[in-house]
């Protein structure tokens, strides 16, 4: 056993977007904060180490860094990089090594000079959150960014010879259309980046957005008009020959992100940091979502952990296919059977034929994989694979 992946949690931006509900601190952190921050995560990775006594990835299991947030591209560069060594001596250690590290940045306030760093510390791929090329939108959303901010910050990222560079968008915004939304595309398309991660707006009931939807105040696309944008931009970029490798990510041939793909093969995962969730077999725990919690726990060399849970065999098995079947490559019959040991076509006999029949599954030999039709509708084919089924 061991980690295959490593998530590292920045809980800092500058301003709080409208619509999000990610574990983030606004305003600028102080550069004190960011230090005690940084030293718990080193803390935090060598107390497991320590625990699984040196032992923290699986042997050949090719590691993957992912540094999400919040904005990472706030932490100075030379954190990034000690961190990026320690998870890389630690792969060594194990016999294996790091083959993609991943930094989420905000393309209102990434410098070159910064992107020059990472580059140098290892870093393979930026995900930039440009999440509109709308300046409307963008101000209205709450973004520090501007269009010509989000162009700027892919061609910085060329000049320091990043090759994999992804975009973030978000569709059914306030007053979006399908015209709309596909000039979001084609400007994306434009820039040539390898990888675009496309979700729909999640709205949290805590955001501004959120409460003001509740109020009536905030007006939304239909859920006509939802799919309508979904099956339009999923066309294009295929046209525009992305891959829709999962059911919101499409990448360039070979560019897809790895270290999503591990979640939804359900490998093991370690989450650092404030909030960071973490997978381990059956194990599933996540931390405390407060400075004060993280580094006081830490600070008494225990993990800062406030929520675990052990799942069951039936459990882990349904995640173990739903993660499956959010890829476009589906499940192996094959597969599921070496890893969970259990023939998925019998215990799933009256749950798949159903599915197939509703015409949301594909189903063959070798395994099944969503329809376009399941992947509109993907919540309702995974919850047929629950052992426990809502009334
Ligand atoms: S930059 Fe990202 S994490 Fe920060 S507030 Fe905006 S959406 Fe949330």
């Amino acid at each position: 056993m061991g980690f295959s992946a490593v998530y590292i949690h920045v809980p800092f931006c500058l301003q709080k977007c409208n619509y999000c509900d990610f574990l983030s601190f606004p305003g600028k952190p102080q550069a004190a904060v960011v230090w005690q921050y940084f030293d718990g995560l080193k803390k935090e990775f060598a107390l497991y180490r320590e625990r699984l006594n040196g032992a923290i990835f699986a042997p050949n299991s090719n590691v993957t860094i992912y540094f999400g947030g919040g904005t990472p591209s706030l932490m100075p560069v030379e954190f990034i990089a000690e961190i990026i060594t320690m998870v890389k001596q630690a792969a060594a250690d194990c016999g294996t090594n790091v083959i993609e590290i991943t930094l989420e940045a905000n393309p209102g306030t990434i410098a070159q000079s910064y992107l020059q760093g990472l580059k140098a510390s290892g870093v393979s791929r930026i995900s930039l959150g440009a999440q509109s090329f709308d300046d409307t939108d963008l101000a209205v959303m709450g973004r520090l960014h501007t269009a010509a901010d989000i162009k700027e910050a892919v061609a910085f990222c060329r000049a320091c010879g990043f090759d994999n560079v992804s975009l973030d968008l978000i569709a059914n915004l306030p007053g979006q259309t399908v015209e709309k939304w596909l000039t979001n595309l084609q400007q994306a398309v434009a820039l040539e980046v390898e990888h675009l991660s496309c979700y729909g707006l999640h709205l949290s009931e805590q955001s501004p957005w959120g409460k003001a939807y509740a109020l009536g105040k905030l007006d939304l696309p239909d859920e006509d008009s939802e799919i309508a944008m979904w099956q339009a931009g999923r066309a294009y970029l295929q046209e525009q020959g992305y891959e829709q490798y999962e059911i919101s990510n499409f990448a360039r041939q070979g560019k897809a992100c790895r270290h999503n793909l591990k979640y939804w093969r359900r490998e093991n995962y370690l989450g650092l940091g404030l909030g960071a969730a973490s997978c381990y077999g059956n194990y599933r725990w996540s931390n405390g979502e407060t400075l004060t919690d993280y580094q006081g726990k830490l600070g008494k060399g225990r993990l800062p952990i406030a929520f675990q849970e052990m799942l069951t065999d039936e459990v882990v098995l349904a995640e173990g296919i739903f993660l499956g079947l959010r890829c476009t490559e589906g499940v192996s019959f094959d597969v599921m059977k070496a890893k969970y040991g259990v023939e998925i076509v019998t215990v799933y006999e009256k749950e798949m034929k159903q599915l197939e029949k509703a015409g949301l599954l594909f189903i063959d030999e070798i395994g099944m994989r969503l329809s376009p039709r399941g992947q509109l509708l993907a919540n309702n084919v995974f919850t047929a694979f629950l052992p426990e089924k809502p009334e």
